[in-house]
């Protein structure tokens, strides 16, 4: 088959929108061809072509299959050699951006009146699977969701493990997380520590924020500073209330970070290069802790409040940034924006670390958590919670942005990942993730930099190289990235305000501090630049299998993170190991 006839029309399939993932499944009806493979010579040459092969081991062709005209037929391959679009199964918790990127790929929806049950992909929806579910998923087919890591998104179950990492493995790694105390088992302890800080704070007042261990979205969530305030329920933690947030324009905020891990067994955390910035839509001022639109960044409260739609100083009108936005705007503070995108990732790897042994195994699942990470004005980042399913919902243009990419990535991901690392240890699958290395050839290789809604974002990639040398080859030059002219549109003629101890008196000079802007690959001393590479696919490590691929769109891989971490996580994981790693990567870069 001639690569080029496939591609052009796995491109109008996809409507002419991407094609990073194409958009179908060769399907060998089973009365042809039993075995997991195609015959010899065919599979090689279709995901030559960037097209997918999902075995289906015995399965009758459903009637439909037989009826529906095939959208693809190889010309000289064995008859019944039929290429079909991909199917997605969805609910009516799955979110609506889930379903319109997947059709705008060119997949088909489920309908289970008309298909087999078991004839889909990708089941995507809000809620977890039961493990039943997780037990009997093909090998073609990918879960949303990863059993287990419900551990991590219920805010007491977090405050807990992180505190058992912190006593396993020092309190510097873990000192991320706000003091926590989990209600009712902890108030004695909470009261003593609430009327130790009144001691020695004096006159001066400490504050602290309650909130319901299961709810989000901001509900139910109480700040106080006087003990008489104080009320809570079962099923509640307390929290120290982080008071000198750092605010721009007197905003306060919090970054919404997205993580997806591909696989726990063995573990593989990407970090999205893109995420959004949520504002308090009122100013911050401690002097009133009732005012919500002033101390919660949640945007589910602040669209509906009187300022949402007002123009704001600095951040304009509405609730959200782009995380980009935001990095250029520390940046043209002269804030080493850099270093505090690798406390974020170790922060993930350490979080994801605390409950990564005791996940059980599951096969062809992921799982998108929505880290909420709020940044003191001495830009420590810190972790308030995980999110589990983080909302998809698409409020605002910069949500459009945003999560319609994200989503796709997330495709890109799983389809160049999830079907190669638990998958195939799991059920020995076939599945291979030559398509996405095919499909990238198609435009020339992958340029990292040309998925980037931002150049601004290169910063990212500049992490845990070990090997400066090797890190050297893999330096690109860019310019730097927002333009001085866009980030000056948005903050002429306004005050500038980074801290909430002291505000700058004068405008900021706009800079290019970073320029010109070096992008590295992460881990070139590991894995070779995708950029630098066509066809083939990541690089084989010696005796631990593959790597996982360095970067897909957005998503850049954060761990495993080097070889020792790369075998730390194979064959069970070595969490002291990768600790002690992770340690010495800290030590070297924050020095
Ligand atoms: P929810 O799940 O209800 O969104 P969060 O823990 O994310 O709960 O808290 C909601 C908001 O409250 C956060 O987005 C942040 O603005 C604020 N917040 C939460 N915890 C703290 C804290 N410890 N210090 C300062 N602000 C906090």
């Amino acid at each position: 088959m001639r690569r080029r006839d496939l591609c052009s029309s796995t491109q109008s399939q996809a409507l002419g929108v991407r094609t990073t993932t194409p958009a179908f499944t060769l399907n060998i009806p089973s009365e042809a061809n039993h075995t997991e493979q195609p015959p010899a010579g065919l599979g090689a040459r279709l995901q030559e072509a960037g097209v997918s092969i999902l075995p289906r081991r015995g399965r009758p062709t459903s009637t439909l299959e037989k009826k529906k005209k095939p959208h693809l037929m190889a010309e000289d391959e064995p008859s019944g050699a039929l290429l079909k679009p991909l199917v997605f199964r969805v609910d009516e918790t799955t979110p609506a951006v889930v379903q319109s990127v997947l059709l705008e790929r060119g997949w088909n929806k489920f309908d289970k009146q008309e298909q087999n049950a078991e004839d889909w992909n990708l089941y995507w929806r809000t809620p977890s699977f039961r493990m039943a579910e997780h037990n009997s998923v093909k090998p073609w087919q990918q879960l949303n969701h990863h059993p287990g890591t419900t551990k991590l998104t219920r805010k007491d179950c977090l405050a807990k493990h992180l505190k058992h990492m912190r006593r396993m493995y020092g309190t510097s790694l873990y000192q991320f997380i706000p003091l926590t105390f989990v209600m009712p088992s902890d108030y004695t302890k909470f009261v003593a520590e609430y009327f130790q800080e009144r001691q020695m704070l004096g006159t001066k007042h400490s504050y602290w924020i309650c909130k319901p261990a299961e709810l989000s979205r901001g509900r139910g969530i109480l700040i106080f500073s006087d003990f008489k305030d104080f009320i809570f329920d079962d099923m509640y933690i307390v929290q120290k209330y982080i008071s000198n947030p750092l605010l721009i324009g007197r905003y306060k905020c919090d970054l919404r970070i997205y993580v997806c891990v591909t696989g726990f067994k063995p573990l593989t955390i990407y970090v999205y290069q893109e995420g959004l910035v949520r504002f308090a839509t009122e100013k911050f001022d401690l002097s009133n802790l009732q005012n919500n639109y002033a101390h919660l960044t949640n945007s589910s409260i602040n669209k509906s409040g009187a300022s949402y739609e007002k123009i704001k100083e600095v951040i304009g009108h509405g609730c959200k940034w782009t995380l980009s936005r935001f990095f250029s705007y520390l940046r043209s503070w002269d804030v080493d924006d850099l270093l505090l995108w690798k406390k974020i990732h170790h922060m993930v790897i350490l979080t994801i670390l605390a409950i990564a042994p005791s996940v059980p195994f599951a096969a062809n699942c992921f799982e998108l958590f929505g880290f909420d990470i709020l940044i003191d004005d001495n830009l420590k980042p810190w972790l308030l919670e995980v999110n589990y399913s983080p909302a998809l919902t698409l409020d605002c243009s910069t949500d459009v942005l945003v999560k319609r990419k994200l989503v796709h990535d997330i495709i890109d991901l799983i389809y160049l990942n999830g079907l190669r690392n638990e998958g195939r240890e799991a059920s020995n699958a076939t599945h291979g993730n030559s398509n996405i290395d095919a499909a990238k050839s198609d435009r020339g290789g992958l340029d990292a930099h040309d998925c980037l809604p931002y150049d601004s974002l290169s910063f990212t990639s500049r992490m845990y190289n070990e090997d400066d040398s090797v890190v050297e080859k893999a330096v690109s030059v860019r310019p730097e990235a927002a333009p001085a002219s866009q980030l000056e549109g948005e903050m002429s003629g306004q005050d500038f305000h980074l801290s909430t101890r002291e505000m700058p008196q004068s405008k900021p000079k706009l800079r290019s501090r970073h320029t010109p802007h070096k992008t590295l690959m992460p881990y070139a001393s590991l894995f070779q630049s995708h950029s630098c590479k066509t066809k083939t696919s990541p690089c084989v490590l010696s005796d631990h299998g593959k790597a996982p691929d360095p970067q897909a769109g957005n998503f850049v891989l954060v761990f495993p993170f080097n070889e020792a971490t790369l075998g730390a996580s194979r064959n069970g994981l070595n969490v002291k190991r990768i600790i002690q790693e992770l340690q010495k990567l800290m030590n070297k870069q924050h020095s």
